[in-house]
C-alpha cells in the first residue's frame, strides 16, 4: 500500500481547533455554552478528532447535519448533547436518533407526531430543538404560525422541547438590518412561547458571523462551525478574534518544465504564457476537491514563496507557475490551501 501522502493530503492542526475554541469561549458568558458545529466531517477536518479536541477545550455540545454524523461520534466515544441540525424523516432515522441519544430538529408538525410515536414505541421521552424559519427559508416552523404549531407540539406526550432556535440568512453581510428582522421575529416569538408556558432550557440563534458580531450574539448556545476552523466569514469579522486555521493541503509535484512565452496551457488553453515560464505539473486537482471554477484564480505556496495556479484545473493534476522559485524539485510538496497558501485572486 502507498503512503498516503504519495500525491496530495491534508494536515490538521488540532492545536489550532483548541486555539479556536479558547478564543470563541472568550466571547462568551459564564451561562452560554458552545455548540461545535462538525458536519460535513467537521467541514472536511475529520469529525470523530475534532470533536475531542472541542470538547477538551471547553465546547459543551456538538452540532452535525445528519442522524449518521452523530453516531458516528457516539461511536467515536463522543458522550456530550449532539443536535441534529438537519431534517429526520424516515422512521428509521429516527428511530436510530433515539438509540443513540441525538437531540433531533423539529421543523414541522408532521415530523413531530412522528418522532413522538417513534419515542412513544420505545418507552423514550425525546429532548428535541424546535427550528423556527425567521428568514431564512430553509428549514423550520415559518414564524407566523410557529406558536400555534408550537403549542400543539409541546402536547405531544414523549417529546420534550427543551430548546428553540433559527438561523440566519445575513449574519456575514456588512447590512445588519436583514439581521434585525429575523433577531426580532425569534426574539418575539420567544417571549410569546414563554406566555404560553413553553419555556425551553436553550436558545440560540448564532453561526460564527452572529458570535462574532456581538449584537447578534443572543441566547445560551452558540451554533459555531467556521469559527472553530480558523476562519471568519466575511472580511469585515476579521480581526475580532485571533483564529488559527487548522487545515493545510498540500501535493507534490510531478513533473517540471520551461515553457516559452506564448504557449497554451492545459484544457482549452485558457491560460497563454506571456513570458518564459517554469511551469510545475502538481497531483491535485478537482476530484481532490480543488474546484474547477478556481483555475487561474489560486495560488500555492512554497517555502514563502507564492505561486500562481494557471490553465484549467484537471481531474487530478493542475498546473503551477513556479517561476521565482528555481530551487523547487519534481517531490516537492506545495501547500495549495491553508495558513501559508493564497486565497483566491481575480482571474489570471
Ligand atoms: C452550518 C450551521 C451552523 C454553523 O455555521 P458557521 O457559519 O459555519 O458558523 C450553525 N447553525 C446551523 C443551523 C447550521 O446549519
Amino acid at each position: 500500500m502507498l503512503k498516503a501522502n504519495h500525491r496530495a493530503w491534508v494536515e490538521v492542526d488540532l492545536g489550532a481547533i483548541a486555539h479556536n475554541v479558547q478564543q470563541i469561549l472568550g466571547l462568551l458568558g459564564p451561562d452560554t455554552q458552545l455548540l461545535a458545529v462538525v458536519k460535513a466531517d467537521a467541514y472536511g477536518h475529520g469529525a470523530v478528532a475534532v470533536s475531542r479536541t472541542a470538547v477538551a477545550a471547553g465546547a459543551r455540545w456538538l452540532g452535525v447535519a445528519t442522524v449518521g454524523e452523530g453516531i458516528e461520534l457516539r461511536q467515536g466515544g463522543l458522550t456530550v448533547p449532539i443536535l441534529v441540525m438537519g431534517a429526520l424523516r424516515q422512521r428509521e432515522e429516527m428511530a436510530a436518533a433515539i438509540a443513540h441519544g441525538l437531540h433531533p430538529t423539529v421543523c414541522d408538525r408532521d415530523q413531530a407526531y412522528l418522532l413522538n410515536e417513534e419515542a412513544t414505541s420505545r418507552g423514550a421521552y425525546l429532548p428535541v430543538h424546535l427550528k423556527i424559519d425567521t428568514g431564512m427559508g430553509r428549514l423550520g416552523l415559518p414564524w407566523p404560525e410557529a406558536i400555534a404549531i408550537a403549542t400543539e407540539i409541546a402536547g405531544l406526550p414523549h417529546l420534550a422541547i427543551e430548546g428553540v432556535y433559527t438561523h440566519f440568512a445575513n449574519a456575514d453581510e456588512p447590512d445588519p438590518a436583514p439581521s434585525w428582522t429575523q433577531q426580532q421575529r425569534f426574539a418575539e416569538i420567544c417571549q410569546a412561547l414563554t406566555a404560553v408556558g413553553i419555556q425551553p432550557q436553550w436558545q440560540h440563534q448564532s453561526n460564527t458571523a452572529a458570535t462574532l458580531a456581538g449584537q447578534f450574539r443572543r441566547g445560551n448556545l452558540m451554533r459555531v462551525g467556521l469559527g472553530l476552523y480558523g476562519y471568519a466569514p466575511a472580511p469585515h469579522l476579521q480581526g475580532i478574534l485571533d483564529l488559527q486555521p487548522a487545515l493545510q493541503v498540500w501535493a507534490r509535484i510531478t513533473q517540471l518544465k520551461e515553457v516559452p512565452a506564448g504557449v497554451g496551457l492545459s484544457y482549452g488553453w485558457r491560460f497563454v504564457t506571456d513570458r518564459p515560464t517554469r511551469v510545475a505539473t502538481v497531483a491535485i486537482g478537482y476530484a481532490d476537491g480543488v474546484p474547477r471554477a478556481l483555475s487561474n484564480r489560486i495560488a500555492a505556496a512554497w517555502r514563502g514563496q507564492t505561486l500562481p495556479q494557471i490553465g484549467t484545473i484537471t481531474m487530478d493534476q493542475s498546473l503551477w507557475d513556479v517561476t521565482t522559485a528555481p530551487a523547487i524539485a519534481v517531490g516537492d510538496a506545495i501547500a495549495v490551501l491553508g495558513p501559508t497558501a493564497m486565497p483566491p485572486t481575480g482571474p489570471r
